[in-house]
């Protein structure tokens, strides 16, 4: 047996909690504390440095010798620059562990190598990280030690965001601050913050470690270049929710372990659709702490996974022809004396405040349906987005029959007089319990679909931050309740004021509805007549973040300064260029060191079998009809090669902007799968132990 787990002790553990807080400081310390994380009252200096002190002291307790300030820069991972805690030696030679106020609230990372899109210059490279004490510090422990990790926003010297944090501390501003105006205008006087609510479930592939250290493309891209289909694939469907074999058992108790010291509910796990595809959700917390938790989750997968001899694969497609990742954002809006904005409750049709707040949530994804598909945009995400399995690219709301039959009373009278009543499941045996059907059914092929309480915002790629669709979430529901708190708090007659505004965004708005098959040709032409986008790749999408409307939209609620929304483009398509040069290289590389050599000794091989079969006297005409077969795949390779090479090193020499993104989109990637065809048909050929790398089958079946 394994050891046993004590959760409820285990939990939380290595975190500075409120409890840890409330135990440590001084009362009045920390009801300052306490005032700052509540109602965003400026942290006064003799206030942090208690508080640094009770954290240090605590720290090293837990064994940490270092802090850092752990922050999200625009590479789309973390980073972290560690400081020891020890302070200069005295005459002794002895030294002391502290941390000042001024270490906990402010860092100064040399930040000249982050991405900064330009609004940075390099001779001015300060960068700056502010601590977020609305997300708790934490211990995190690894066999290098125990290091304390504060959760901070990163800026430049003028204040401009370099970060994902910033901006989406910003949008939670907006959103609370224009969701209380709605609900005061509702009679509800006593809520004093809306938070929104974010619950992110993580997909992931875990494969060996040693077959994907023997996979240059995992090791240098994190997908696989090159791979025949294995002969048998997801079509049993066998593994979904399959029994997790004890291997990945073994693995998901000590991410769980990990997580669960760190503060993180995890809470669901099973198996995905994919072979070797897993799932993790926490339970939902507010938005900026949810954001880094997904980031401490997508961490602990590949450090745990590592101690076990396995290596978790983030990238949204690592597979080619098999399902490949993403991320759910449930995403709600909370009040602090527990009110879920979402909740429609029995009968929808008479929750006024309600069906106000979902029809601004219908303008506000359709206005913006082009800025939440950017959000989106990720290279890896284009394998998914619009293929047949994750959700399409085009952006649409699913209701579920109760709502959407609400919806389509008001369009058609302007009044909502009745909601269908949950229907009973009747299961036919007696022993079972009948239950209450949910109102919706689950549609899997939307991608921003109402369930339940909440929306689920179903197109994020699996190795991107969710701080980005939150930050436009949470923006773009702002400028609608804003819209609407605008109309509404004129209004002699509010009551009449309410109903015609309901009736007029359920009209204006209800092409962004949509509760049929997403994955189908036919939606795809609809959505066409609806004028709705329809963005199949990421550099289309980036465009989005310049438009009039968006630019109009961040500076009014203070998220995004047009220069900052510059940066952010133009980082994008560089990260694209970047990406798509490294899989170009990379595939060149695999190409003429391994495979084409391989091929080369299997087709001599061949030719000296036939040979000898030959002057045996027999019948060679089939090693002879595979050499063919083989050294024509062989030519058709050299020729894609050469070309991948020719576009690869054009488009590296061009300057880095769209420009030079569209030209990888259109001209390396086309390329790159030219090349794939003909190498993917000789790995189907090839004798196996010639084959330089393992087989997909290797990969996917063999953990
Ligand atoms: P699914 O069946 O899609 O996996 P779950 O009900 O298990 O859905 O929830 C998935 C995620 O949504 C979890 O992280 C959960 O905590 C979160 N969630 C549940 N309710 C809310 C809510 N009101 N707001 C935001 N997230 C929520
Ligand atoms: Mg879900």
């Amino acid at each position: 047996m394994s050891e046993k787990l004590n959760v409820t002790a285990l939990f939380g553990a290595n975190v500075f909690s409120d409890k840890v807080m409330e135990e440590r400081l001084p009362k009045k310390v920390y009801k300052e504390l306490r005032k700052t994380i509540d109602e965003g009252k400026d942290l006064d200096y003799m206030t942090a440095e208690v508080v640094a002190e009770a954290m240090k002291d605590w720290a090293v307790e837990k064994g940490a010798t270092h802090y850092t300030h752990w922050f999200q820069p625009l590479t789309g991972f973390t980073a972290e620059k560690h400081d020891s805690f020890i302070t200069a030696p005295d005459s002794k030679g002895s030294v002391l562990m502290e941390f000042s106020g001024k270490e906990l609230i402010k860092g100064e990372p040399d930040a000249s190598s982050f991405p900064s899109g330009g609004l940075r210059a390099t001779f001015e490279a300060r960068g700056y990280t502010a601590w977020d004490c609305t997300s708790p510090a934490f211990v995190r422990e690894d066999d290098t030690g125990a290091i304390l990790c504060v959760p901070t926003a990163f800026c430049s010297y003028t204040g401009e965001a370099l970060d994902q944090k910033t901006p989406l501390l910003r949008s939670m501003e907006a959103v609370q601050t224009q969701a209380l105006r709605l609900i005061r205008l509702f009679g509800n006087t006593t809520s004093k913050k809306v938070t929104p609510s974010v619950g992110v479930e993580q997909e992931y592939f875990i494969v060996d470690r040693e077959k994907y250290l023997k996979r240059k493309d995992l090791i240098f891209t994190g997908r696989t270049l090159f791979g025949a289909m294995p002969p048998k694939g997801q079509e049993l469907d066998d593994h979904y929710f399959g029994v997790i074999r004890q291997r990945i058992g073994s693995f998901m108790k000590d991410v769980n372990k990990e997580l669960w010291k760190l503060g993180v509910s995890a809470k669901t796990q099973h198996n995905e659709v994919a072979p070797a595809q897993h799932e993790l959700a926490p339970i939902y917390a507010q938005c900026n702490v949810a954001a880094d938790h997904n980031q401490i989750i997508m961490e602990t997968l590949k450090r745990v996974a590592e101690n076990h001899g396995l290596q978790c694969l983030l990238h949204e497609k690592p597979f080619a022809g098999v399902n490949g990742s993403g991320k759910h954002n449930n995403w709600s809006l909370t009040t602090d004396d527990g009110i879920n904005l979402l909740e429609p409750g029995k009968t929808p049709h008479e929750n006024i405040q309600f069906l106000m707040v979902l029809t601004c949530m219908m303008r506000a994804v359709d206005r913006h349906a082009d800025l939440l598909r950017e959000s989106a945009a990720d290279v890896g995400n284009d394998h998914r987005l619009g293929a047949n399995e994750a959700p399409p690219a085009i952006i649409s709301i699913f209701l579920g029959e109760q709502l959407e039959d609400v919806l389509s009373q008001l369009i058609s009278t302007g009044m909502a007089t009745h909601s269908l009543k949950r229907e009973t499941l009747h299961t036919g045996v007696k022993t079972l319990p009948d239950f209450a059907k949910d109102t919706s059914d689950r549609n899997r092929t939307s991608p921003f679909a109402f369930t339940g309480n909440k929306f689920e915002f179903r197109m994020v790629g699996s190795r991107d931050s969710v701080a980005e669709c939150n930050v436009v979430l949470n923006t773009i529901v702002a400028e609608a309740f804003s819209d609407a708190c605008d109309i509404l708090e004129k209004a002699d007659d509010f009551d009449l004021a309410v109903h015609d505004l309901i009736k007029l965004y359920a009209n204006e708005h209800q092409r962004i509805v949509f509760n049929g098959n997403g994955y189908s040709e036919e939606w795809v032409e609809e959505a066409a007549r609806r004028g709705l986008p329809n963005i199949t790749s990421m550099v289309d999408a980036i465009p989005a973040l310049l438009n009039d409307s968006s630019v109009d939209l961040f500076g009014k609620f203070g998220v995004f300064t047009r220069a900052e929304l510059e940066s952010r483009a133009e980082i994008q398509y560089e990260s694209y260029s970047k990406a798509l040069n490294i899989e170009a290289r990379a595939m060149i590389d695999i190409a003429s060191k391994h495979i084409i050599p391989a091929v080369m000794r299997f087709a001599r091989n061949l030719a000296g079998t036939a040979n000898e079969i030959r002057q045996a006297g027999a019948d060679a005409s089939v090693p002879l009809g595979y050499l063919e077969q083989t050294t024509k795949l062989l030519a058709q390779t050299k020729e894609t090669l050469e070309k991948l090479e020719t576009v690869t090193d054009r488009a590296a020499m061009m300057e880095s902007g769209r420009e030079q993104a569209v030209y990888y989109h259109s001209e390396v990637f086309t390329a790159m799968e030219a090349l794939r065809r003909p190498v993917d048909q000789l790995e189907m050929i090839v004798d196996k132990e010639e084959w330089p790398m393992p087989s997909y089958g290797d990969l996917l079946f063999e953990v």
